[in-house]
């Protein structure tokens, strides 16, 4: 009895400039943390065996599976503004490519598999607090229906990793549409490696994009349809709160999934300019801010797609800035509908956007917790009777009260209501999101104590975050003073 991988790499038939092909560093004692059964059920892999010895074996590198064909991805980026010409996977190593049961294509890589020729002067590993909160909190996306890359497990290593302090080490094992960024075109275009480049998006078009093949102008079409993927998931990042952290644009994925959970982090209270992440000192990943740079990251795609676009430089300038310009268009129209559904509007009228706008503005003024607003208003859609829970989240009620008839009049337009309203509602605004001062709690005690029941359970509850769990209705409660978090940190 063995596990079997049904791999068929596509990848590592790409020139070898591509990639570095090397298998992950082996580690002591490898023990199974979370082997998320569902995925791999979806993967087609057997869970039994892949929870076995053998299977934990593959899961924390200390064996390559057949058919695998492991390598490190070479790409380049930019972090916060600055161009590096070569990052590349420095810490994980994508062990091949299976067709799950849906027929699509997906990337099983190792994180925290040890050092590669893209390594740089990291050891190449991974901690367990960042392991587990990426586990969460891509878990926790994929739950409530964003494209995210997943999480198929988590292992110790056996072995410490050296931070600020020895810490835990472990490895993620994480399922991807595929780990093609927009670094990975840059760093073809970097080296004006035109062909690369063209393999590269033949083959992106090939994988995420096929719709594109049939245009007479393929890449023009595919930079298009980038363009609205990114649209999309950023408008839904901002429907649930999400806080990528580090939109770097090596971290953004050219299939349109969030991808690279740091320090990530959801937003209690509305606020546009919220930032977590200890090393964005200016503001530059803020919640309010990530449509921007959403817009800039492509700017650089385009930018590498301009030898594709047009043989006649001018041309392709022209070309590149048309599909741009689409993005803001494209961005308001997700934005605004996604707002109208959380809002139990199921109509459109000119005056929606105002209506939502006044809404974030009076949270925003009453430190409001954004999550728990819009759950509560699902409930006093049924009717004026229930707007005391909601009333209550604003420092100054009466800010609630005169948007709130404003609310109903618009409500009153519609030609559904009651109940099925809520309904409608509760589907879009969840009950549950993975707020940040439970995600630290349950990874400080499993980081400290090797408990790992925490971890579990609030696992379990964000696998379900638009239902009712009254049993565990304090998942949803914001933090209190004393338990907020304001940093969250990038864990590498
Ligand atoms: P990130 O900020 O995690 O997206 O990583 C940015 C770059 O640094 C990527 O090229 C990573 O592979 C690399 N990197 C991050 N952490 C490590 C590590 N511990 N060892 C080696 N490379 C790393
Ligand atoms: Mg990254």
């Amino acid at each position: 009895m063995t596990v079997h991988f049904p791999f068929d790499n596509t990848y590592a038939r790409l020139p070898d400039r591509f990639y570095a092909r090397l298998a992950p560093t082996l580690v002591s004692a490898p023990g199974l943390i979370r082997l998320n059964r569902d995925l791999a059920q979806q993967l087609r892999l057997d869970p039994d065996r892949l929870s076995s010895p053998e299977g934990v074996a593959f899961l924390s590198g200390n064996r390559v599976p057949d058919g695998a064909e492991p390598i490190a991805m070479a790409y380049a980026g930019h972090q916060f503004g600055s161009f590096v010409p070569q990052l590349g996977d420095g810490r994980a190593i994508l062990l091949g490519e299976v067709v799950d049961q849906n027929s699509i294509r997906r990337d099983i890589q190792l994180k925290g598999s040890g050092p590669t020729p893209f390594s740089r002067r990291g050891d190449g590993r991974a901690a367990l607090g960042p392991v587990l909160r990426e586990y969460l909190i891509s878990e926790a996306m994929a739950a409530l229906g964003l494209p995210t890359t997943r999480a198929l497990a988590a292992v110790l290593t056996g072995e410490a990793v050296i931070r600020e302090m020895p810490l835990p080490g472990a490895v993620l094992t994480r399922v991807a549409s595929s780990h093609i960024r927009v670094g990975t075109f840059q760093y073809f275009a970097a080296r004006q490696d035109v062909e690369g480049l063209r393999l590269l998006a033949d083959y992106v078009i090939g994988r995420h994009y096929p719709h594109a093949a049939e245009s007479d102008h393929r890449y023009r079409a595919f930079l298009d349809q980038v363009i609205a993927a990114q649209a999309e998931l950023i408008a839904r990042w901002l429907h649930i709160g999400f806080i990528h952290g580090v939109m770097n644009t090596d971290n953004m994925s050219i299939a349109g999934e969030t991808i690279d959970y740091g320090p990530c982090a959801f937003m209690d209270a509305y606020d546009p300019a919220t930032v977590f992440s200890s090393i964005d000192r200016q503001g530059r990943y803020a919640y309010g801010n990530q449509p921007r740079i959403g817009l800039w990251n492509l700017t650089r795609l385009a930018e590498t797609l301009l030898p594709l676009l047009s043989e006649d430089e001018e041309r392709a300038v022209a070309e590149a800035s048309e599909a741009l310009e689409a993005f803001a268009s494209k961005f308001e129209a997700a934005y605004h509908a996604g707002l109208r559904r959380k809002l139990g509007l199921l109509t459109e009228r000119e005056e929606d956007p105002t209506l939502a706008g006044d809404l974030l503005k009076a949270m925003a003024e009453n430190q409001a917790d954004f999550t728990l607003i819009f759950r509560r208003l699902s409930d006093a859609a049924a009717g004026p009777e229930r707007d005391e829970a909601v009333r209550n989240l604003f420092i100054n009620p009466l800010a609630y009260d005169a948007w709130a008839t404003r609310w109903r009049e618009r409500l009153s337009l519609e030609p559904q209501g009651g109940v099925r309203r809520q309904a409608a509602m509760q589907a879009v605004n969840p009950a549950f999101i993975p707020r940040n001062h439970q995600v630290e709690a349950v990874i400080q005690s499993a980081v400290e104590q090797g408990d790992f029941a925490p971890f579990e359970e609030l696992l379990t509850v964000l696998s379900r975050p638009y239902e009712d769990q009254p049993t565990l209705a304090h998942y949803s409660e914001p933090p209190e003073p004393n338990q907020r978090v304001y940093r969250t940190f990038c864990g590498t």
